[in-house]
């Protein structure tokens, strides 16, 4: 057996156990864990990383920035509740894994980094492995409105507020699931929209995230923000 296809066997064996492990926690949808079950992580690190890519942890991506936590994603990608064909936008591509994860659900994907090295490394990887969405470079917190309205938005960094621009956003039944908090920890709020100008909010657990920064976030210049 060639070295490579060795490695390809492992990291297959791996993500099995991640997806057991995810399951185990709580992460119900098989549509969610399908798409992680597929999507190789270990191509979104630093290859001195990929020996922890299914590791159920963060791990660092460059520039202050994370790859987050994959029972993260598994629970925002829950919670939005995706269809195959729906619109998402997302707020910080980051390395790109959430972003390969909805595209592998067949979600039709939009996504915003504001780290330039970050955009470009993201686009590379996801065009390499095939997938068609678009990217763009700046700041997600004011949404994306040139494709508005959306089925769904997700927030992958923790945010002071709901940012007001992203909930004008949302197409009619739409989810935006952000979370909300201080910079040590954040609820994880869904909000749906439920008429022209009614929404229903929900609040589910806390978690950790890289800050969102930007005219609807955090300002620049904390110590994470590097
Ligand atoms: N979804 C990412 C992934 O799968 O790797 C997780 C990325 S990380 C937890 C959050 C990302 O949000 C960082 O890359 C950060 O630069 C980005 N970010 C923070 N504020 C932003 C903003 N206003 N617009 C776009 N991206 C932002």
């Amino acid at each position: 057996m060639s070295g490579s296809s060795k490695a390809n066997r492992k990291f297959k064996y791996r993500r099995n156990k991640l997806v057991e492990k995810l399951r185990s926690k709580g992460i119900h949808d098989e549509s969610v864990l399908s798409a992680i079950n597929k999507i190789p992580r270990h191509l979104f690190v630093d290859t001195a990383l990929e020996n922890r890519a299914y590791e159920d942890s963060a791990l660092p991506i460059g520039k202050g920035q994370t790859i987050s936590q994959p029972y993260t994603v598994a629970a925002q990608t829950e919670l939005l509740n995706v269809k195959q064909g729906e619109k998402v936008l997302e707020i910080g591509t980051g390395s790109g894994y959430q972003a390969a994860i909805l595209c592998e659900m067949r979600a039709d994907v939009y996504t915003i980094e504001r780290h330039k090295e970050l955009y470009h490394n993201a686009r590379e990887i996801l065009q390499y492995l095939g997938y068609r969405l678009r990217f763009k470079l700046g700041d997600g917190t004011l949404g994306w409105s040139a494709y508005a309205p959306y089925d769904c938005i997700v927030v992958t960094a923790g945010a002071p507020v709901v940012p007001d621009e992203l909930i004008k956003q949302l197409k009619l039944m739409g989810r935006l699931v952000v979370p909300v908090g201080d910079h040590e920890k954040q609820k994880m709020i869904r909000i749906t929209r439920i008429s022209e100008d009614a929404y229903e909010e929900e609040h589910f657990n806390n978690f950790k995230f890289v800050p969102l920064i930007g005219k609807k976030g955090w300002e620049e210049g904390r110590s994470t923000d590097t």
